[in-house]
């Protein structure tokens, strides 16, 4: 049946959020401790200031404490890289957060590389990806590791599987790669260079679309009883001329052959802040040398 088939992403990221919330009243309690998120978007991207104000909002009813800051476009790179130096010294602030992208004249790369490691709660610093592949204690990019929450949530034990992870970004794809490694599968990290597509897909027990192509991946890419974690948001015009989201996958024709799968919205999406709450509830324990909560 279909409806057995769909990974309900919304409702498990509303149960971690849930079980966030507990652990920062009970943090609360014992320690007298609020962790903290501070959000800082440079810009009026309207994507990303929904994505601000959701998740200033999401922090608040998890009982944590929000920090928005918001600079207009015309901010220079010395500009950021002084608040970001501001956020690290707080200690109020347990995660810092620059929302990407940012305007043209900052170097993202040296802003993200600047935010202190211990607070980096979208684990996009290089000290955290180099952790994070070396099997250390890291903070992880919260949308692959939103997935694997599903993933083990659904299959349970992924050893000897064989994952295919297409897309091979610092975001999404490489650290999927290294998480699903980390959990003892057998892993192919397909791109945009890879021959044969649809060949590499169907060797999948557990297939991971991050690619940014809408419905690129059809239904005879997958093979019969496959898990199908779609990362993809893509924006496109229905027939009837108004706007939908979809994902990276063909759902219709996925659902049909696959085991399991993530629909887009309701999938994956939800899961990336209810993790981005869950990385600043652990930052704020290892900060008070507490141990992080599961
Ligand atoms: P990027 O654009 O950074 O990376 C896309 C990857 O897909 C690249 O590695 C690229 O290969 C590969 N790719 C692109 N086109 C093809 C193709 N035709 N065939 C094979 N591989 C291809 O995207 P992100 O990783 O940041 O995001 C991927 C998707 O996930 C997007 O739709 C994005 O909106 C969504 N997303 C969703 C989030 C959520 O919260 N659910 C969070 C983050 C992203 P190459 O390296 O060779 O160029």
């Amino acid at each position: 049946k279909i409806a057995e088939k769909i990974i309900d992403g919304k409702a498990f990221a509303a149960g971690l959020r849930e079980r966030v919330g507990a652990a920062v009243a009970k943090l609360n309690a014992e320690h007298g401790l609020t962790p903290g998120l501070a959000v800082v978007l440079v810009g009026e991207d309207p994507a990303s200031q929904v994505y601000v104000r959701n998740k200033a909002k999401q922090t608040k009813e998890a009982g944590m404490a929000s920090f928005e800051h918001r600079l207009p476009d015309t901010t220079s790179q010395e500009e950021l890289l002084a608040l970001v130096k501001q956020l690290n010294e707080d200690p109020s602030v347990h995660g810092i957060l620059v929302q990407l992208p940012l305007p043209k004249q900052i170097d993202s790369a040296a802003v993200l590389d600047t935010i202190d490691p211990a607070k980096d709660v979208d684990g996009f610093h290089v000290i955290n990806a180099g952790r994070l592949a070396t099997g250390q204690d890291a903070l992880v990019p919260c949308t692959p590791l939103g997935c694997l929450m599903l993933l083990k949530d659904r299959l349970g034990d992924l050893s000897g599987k064989h994952a295919v992870v297409l897309g091979r970004s610092n975001i999404v794809g490489k650290p999927m790669a290294q998480l699903l490694l980390g959990a003892n599968c057998t892993v192919t990290i397909a791109h945009s260079r890879t021959k044969d597509l649809p060949a590499e897909c169907r060797r999948a027990d557990i297939l991971v679309a991050a690619v940014g192509r809408p419905e690129m991946v059809r239904g005879d890419w997958i093979a019969p009883g496959a898990t199908v974690i779609d990362v993809g948001i893509n924006r496109i015009e229905g027939a009837d001329g108004k706007n939908r989201l979809v994902g990276d996958v063909a759902f219709e024709e996925a659902v049909k052959v696959a085991g399991a799968i993530t629909p887009v919205p309701g999938g994956v999406g939800p899961m990336t802040i209810a993790c981005l709450l869950a990385n600043t509830l652990t930052a704020a324990c290892r900060a008070k040398g507490l141990p992080a909560p599961e």
